[in-house]
């Protein structure tokens, strides 16, 4: 492939997510099949204004494509927001010889990505490495799949102790703004209830719900609540109000927190990763640039980084369809 960029940079941005280990790896195993050289960058923008970056060989990343977290390690850079930063992180680029940029991230690293390539017509390409999958342009982002499994687990576990003991749990997951990590997680734990903030149940409802989960023979129930669901002020409040309300009911709570953004990565993580990689070296060296590299019907599709960015990543309608019958 004949191309200009002959160095390309690497950073993984904003929150860690499983998968990311295996994203660099890709990268820099790209780089090398197509004889470029790769240079990691070590704590996200932080990394690029300080220049604090490192040669990365085929070699260099061997052994870390089952790990959680990032060997580049992450940051978040308020320098990074502004011009005098990306000033300095530019300068820093082009003393190395970087002539493209590959960021592993979320919505916030992208739009840092956008703004960089924008001043200085610097070839910018996006990996979305986020827990949340709130990202537009793909139907999973990186880490997602992972949590799911981890979520499940410990949903599983929790339904354990909840069924001896004849309780009602409220399980709080992440996702601020979309339920993808609830919805999934809560129709493959079989949970009771599944509460996400793109729909608000009420409380009435919800405690209608419960009473009739308990009439129809159900011990034990298990409530999958995203941490950005409005049906309760938070999961504690929707406990005290279950217990105000059913007093019948022995109710706890388990807010499942970091936890759900490490581990190591599923090998449907492993694999999205290194395909991911892979399209983004490749599209750099065809001259692409501004793009995120996204899933959808199971194959590599580049989306522009503004739609990434703006666009809204809405929750699977014929799921929350399933999980309204399943919860019958
Ligand atoms: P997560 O989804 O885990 O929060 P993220 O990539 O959205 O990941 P952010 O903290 O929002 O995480 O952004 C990461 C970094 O990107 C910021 O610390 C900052 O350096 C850079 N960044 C974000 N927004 C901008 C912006 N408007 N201008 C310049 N840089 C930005």
């Amino acid at each position: 492939m004949k191309s200009k960029i002959k160095k390309i940079g690497v950073m993984t941005s904003g929150g860690d997510s499983p998968g990311m280990n295996a994203a660099i790896r890709s990268v820099v195993r790209a780089c090398a099949f197509y004889e470029i050289e790769c240079l990691g960058i070590y704590r996200g923008y932080e990394g690029l204004i300080e220049g604090d970056f490192k040669e990365m060989t085929a070699r260099s990343v061997k052994g870390i494509i089952n790990k959680g977290g990032t060997i580049l390690k992450s940051a978040r850079s308020k320098e990074f927001r502004t011009v005098e930063g990306r000033k300095k992180a530019h300068e820093q680029a082009t003393a190395a010889g970087m002539d493209a940029l590959v960021v592993i991230g979320g919505d916030g690293s992208f739009t840092g990505a956008m703004i960089f390539s924008e001043e200085f017509g610097f070839p910018v390409m996006g990996i979305p490495g986020t827990i949340d999958n709130d990202i537009f342009g793909t139907s999973s982002t990186l880490g997602f799949d992972t949590a799911l499994n981890t979520v499940v687990e410990c949903i599983d576990k929790i339904r354990d102790t909840a069924s001896s003991h004849n309780r009602l749990f409220f399980v709080e997951v992440m996702g601020r703004d979309v339920g993808h990590i609830a919805l999934n997680a809560g129709v493959g734990a079989g949970a009771e209830e599944i509460l996400i903030p793109e729909e608000n149940l009420g409380k009435e409802r919800l405690v209608e719900s419960l009473k009739r989960s308990r009439q129809s023979g159900k011990s034990s129930s298990i409530v999958v609540v995203a941490e950005g669901d409005k049906t309760g002020d938070s999961v504690f409040d929707l406990k005290d109000y279950v217990e105000q309300t059913l007093p019948e009911y022995e109710v706890r709570v388990s807010v499942l927190g970091h936890m759900q953004r490490g581990g190591s990565p599923s090998c449907y993580d492993r694999v999205l990763a290194s395909r991911m990689g892979v399209k983004a070296v490749e599209s750099l060296l065809e001259g692409k640039s501004n793009f995120m590299v996204g899933i959808r019907d199971n194959a590599m599709q580049l989306c522009p980084l503004d739609q990434a960015v703006k666009g809204k990543s809405k929750i699977d309608m014929d799921l929350l369809r399933v999980s309204d019958i399943m919860t019958t």
